[in-house]
């Protein structure tokens, strides 16, 4: 999924599940290289980063799993879980205690601190999804479970990408509709 899709580069990380149910069971990803180059290509890190390691990608998923299930509560207008905005909150408050703030003409921008790795990155997209002032937007397609902004007008967007769950629902809804005038 690119970065357009979703409308974030953060939502693009939270986005690394292949599965097109609810489950979140299956990584789009293989091994650290291939989150890594995914993370690349939707500009959630910059370049550079080493290959992340058994303990490192856990870290990731960890926190991947958590920012779901908060953002996926507030997509839906639900109190997120106690554990899961806390697990957030600690990771959030951890990359913010090392950070590195730049007091530029457009304001503040926050990066990694020197030591800071790919969590902290990743953390960091987070907090600038969560402080956008159009996260009314957040939604949650209907099919899977990929969150984006949907700026589209008129009833709104209801899939992550149509050529992911779009089309198969149009073509499931179609066999649905063919079954029951065929009766
Ligand atoms: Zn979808």
């Amino acid at each position: 999924m690119s970065t357009t899709e979703a409308g974030h580069p953060a939502l693009a990380f939270l986005n690394t599940v292949t599965d097109d149910g609810k489950t979140r069971a299956a990584n789009s990803f293989a091994d650290g290289e291939a989150l890594l180059a995914q993370l690349l290509a939707t500009g959630a890190v910059p370049r550079g980063l080493p290959v992340p390691g058994g303990r490192q990608m856990a870290e990731a998923v960890a926190l991947r799993e958590a920012a779901y299930a908060v953002l996926s509560a507030m997509a839906a207008g639900r109190k997120p879980g106690r554990e899961d905005a806390l697990t957030l909150e600690t990771a959030i408050k951890s990359a913010l205690q090392d950070a590195s703030l730049a007091f530029g003409p457009r304001g503040l921008t926050l990066s990694p601190g020197p030591l800071g790795g790919l969590q902290d990155h990743l953390v960091l997209a987070l907090l600038d999804l969560l402080l956008r002032d159009d996260l009314d937007r957040l939604r949650e397609c209907r099919r899977c479970t990929h969150l984006f902004l949907d700026h589209g007008r008129g009833r709104g967007r209801r899939w992550c990408a149509m050529a992911r769950c779009g089309n198969r629902a149009k073509t499931e809804a179609f066999r649905a509709r063919q079954r029951a005038a065929g009766g």
